[in-house]
């Protein structure tokens, strides 16, 4: 008889490759700990971390004593430092919340004191000649400025966090889906679809949409997560320079979202949105036509320059929420240690702000770790990512001939949209955790991610990856597996 394979023991196992379980597993690559991330996409921050406005929101929306308000402002203080490190593109362009209607007006000072009392920095109510000034256009009785609300580039973030996590010593298994859970003596033997088995002293729940399926796998049947889809227009960057700062509504009671808005993102072009509207499914990551109208006509209202040829792309991302439709609004994040099931650690409803608190909620489940296991820091940590430096097309004249020089790879464009060289496409390609879908080489290169979305690059890097990397067309997935972007030649190759 053949004996059963025993799998490693890790002290720390984190389910779910997102903003949060990547912020997570860097923090504890800070320690003497093994730890293992499993994902089951092919790449990380394929689910809500990559499809959100890229806000990081200054604290002003939330209750204060709550874990979103006290680690939402945590996060966002947090973020200047992590983006340096990780060489991840980061601006605080501030934020007007406009008030069109006197009724609207108690709220503008109501989001200050609530601001306040959680610790949000420079808040002021403007005039609007003051708005004016912040941004030019925008029209409305008062507002209240936020200057510490950002951008960030929310799937660069993600990958960043992941990739400097793996450099630090964190294990990675992509396309690996958790689908039981059992508990045992040494902690828990966690089962993946394909019948692969992982052990670990601490087990962290970071699943997002599915993290109530997760818990319930061990005996947690305290959390249920209804799926509300926000869509997205995504407008072509002649148009980035209109915004300045971000311009949102004065928020309405009981929405499950902050209003449709126009936000800037920092590679320069606006997302008009996000709807809000729950569904059944929480991969459900349609765009529909009646939606997008409504974003088409929000848009216009708000942007009067748009015009349909400025809609490049639509996206839609789904939030993680614990109240069901009938009673909507926003219900606080949950994160636990649970004593009724020992080195289980539990993240539930981590929705929006969940980007902007993911630094801080990863210090936070590192002080429940340390409740469960001891922690020795590591003298070898390297916060500071390799690779990532920007973009080629952001560099000097003299920059760009000298990198040209070093390699002539930096001197073939392949995304003539964005501008996108030879050399970021091959160490997309080559990135520390393995390509194996285009989305992750979109997200890591911004290959066909501009105006013409792949039509004419799509082929030349199906080309660098059939000639210099010999993949199959059977190997080309769109972002997930089964989602073929070929079924075979139609003539065979010579
Ligand atoms: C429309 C919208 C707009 C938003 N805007 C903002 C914003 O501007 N600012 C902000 O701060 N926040 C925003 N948010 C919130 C933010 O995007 C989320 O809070 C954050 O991305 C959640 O990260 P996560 O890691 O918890 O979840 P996810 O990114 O969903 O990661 C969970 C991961 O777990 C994996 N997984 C699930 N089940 C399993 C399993 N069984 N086995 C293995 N892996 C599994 C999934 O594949 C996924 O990769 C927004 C959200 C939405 C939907």
């Amino acid at each position: 008889m053949v004996a059963p394979v025993v799998p490693s023991l890790y002290d720390c196992l984190i389910i779910g490759a997102g903003v949060v379980g990547n912020a997570i597993a860097r923090e504890l690559s800070r320690y003497r700990l093994s730890v293992a991330v499993l994902e089951k996409e092919l790449d990380v921050g394929m689910g809500t971390s990559s499809r959100n406005s890229g806000v990081l929101h200054s604290g002003i929306h939330y209750t204060p004593g709550t874990l979103r308000a006290k680690l939402d402002v945590e996060g966002n203080s947090m973020m200047q430092e992590l983006c340096a490190q990780l060489k991840v593109k980061i601006d605080y362009i501030g934020k007007l919340t406009v008030a069109s209607h006197e009724d609207e007006i108690p709220t503008l000072y109501k989001l200050k004191e609530q601001g306040e009392a959680n610790g949000v920095p420079g808040l002021e109510i403007l005039r609007p000649e003051q708005m004016q000034r912040l941004q030019p256009g925008v029209s409305g009785l008062l507002a209240l400025y936020s200057p510490s609300t950002g951008i960030v580039c929310p799937y660069g973030l993600t990958i960043a966090l992941a990739e400097n996590a793996h450099q630090n010593g964190v294990e990675y298994f992509l396309g690996r889906q958790v689908t039981g859970i059992e508990k045992n003596d040494s902690g828990f033997l966690v089962t993946t679809k394909d019948g692969e088995k992982f052990a670990s002293k601490v087990l962290i729940n970071s699943a997002g949409v599915f993290s109530d399926r997760i818990a319930r796998m061990v005996g947690i049947n305290d959390y249920s997560i209804y799926p509300c889809r926000g869509e997205y227009l995504v407008l072509d960057k002649r148009l980035g320079h209109h915004l300045s700062t971000l311009v949102y509504p004065a928020p309405h009671k009981g929405k499950a979202g902050l209003g449709i808005h126009l936000t800037k993102t920092v590679d320069g072009n606006i997302l008009v949105g996000p709807s809000n509207e729950y569904i059944d499914s929480p991969e459900d990551w349609a765009t529909t036509s009646y939606i997008m109208g409504r974003l088409r006509e929000e848009g216009e209202a708000l942007l009067p320059s748009l015009t349909t040829s400025d809609i490049i792309r639509s996206f839609s991302g789904i939030r993680a929420k614990q109240n069901p439709p009938e009673i909507g609004g926003f219900k606080d994040f949950v994160i636990e240690s649970r004593k009724d099931v020992p080195g289980f650690i539990n993240l539930v409803g981590i929705e929006s702000p969940g980007l902007t608190c993911s630094p801080a909620i990863a210090t936070m489940v590192r002080s429940l770790v340390s409740e469960l296991i001891p922690l020795e820091e590591r003298e070898d940590f390297q916060p500071q990512r390799e690779g990532g430096a920007g973009f080629f097309h952001e560099l000097s004249r003299e920059e760009q001939a000298d990198l040209i020089s070093q390699d002539p790879d930096y001197g073939e464009v392949v995304c003539r949209c964005e501008q996108i060289t030879k050399k970021e496409v091959l160490d997309a390609i080559q990135n520390p955790l393995g390509i194996k879908c285009i989305s992750g080489l979109k997200f890591r290169a911004r290959v066909m991610m501009g105006r013409c979305q792949g039509g004419f690059c799509l082929p030349k890097i199906v080309q660098i990856l059939e000639q210099d990397f010999g993949y199959r067309p059977e190997d080309f997935f769109s972002y997930k597996e089964g989602s073929y972007l070929f079924t075979g030649y139609m003539r065979q190759p010579k």
